[in-house]
């Protein structure tokens, strides 16, 4: 069963695309924490960090996504990029994700 964001990004279910590559898809959280809330998801599925094969390399491209949007968004006063992993953490949709926050002082530690 592909995930919900998998469907998100085969453009099955609707959502604010911001960016894309070959690597991730980027777009607008359905329920935003703060001004600028995306999630930044590798085109292959993964359940969570935690089940990330050992040396895959597509994966660390959310990284360089998240730099290149903070660029493209000029973002210069920063962000955050968070990976909730597991329910301890608050994890609800098992498709490795990155949370990219901006536009508002961030707390810390987060709660
Ligand atoms: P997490 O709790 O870390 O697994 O993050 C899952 C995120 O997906 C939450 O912040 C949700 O608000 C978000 N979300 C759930 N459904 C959608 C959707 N259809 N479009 C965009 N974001 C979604």
């Amino acid at each position: 069963m592909p995930s919900l964001f998998t469907k998100i990004m085969n453009r099955e279910i609707p959502a604010e695309i911001v960016y894309e590559d070959q690597f991730v898809v980027a777009f607008k959280d359905i329920s935003p924490q703060a001004p600028v809330h995306l999630l930044i998801v590798p085109r292959t599925e993964v359940s969570g960090l935690s089940t990330l094969p050992e040396g895959d390399g597509d994966h660390q491209h959310i990284l360089s996504a998240a730099k290149k949007i903070g660029e493209m968004l000029h973002l210069e006063g920063g962000y955050r990029v968070v990976i909730n992993q597991g329910p301890d953490a608050g994890q609800t949709v098992d498709h490795l994700h990155a949370h990219f926050l901006a536009g508002r002082p961030l707390g810390w530690p987060p709660g």
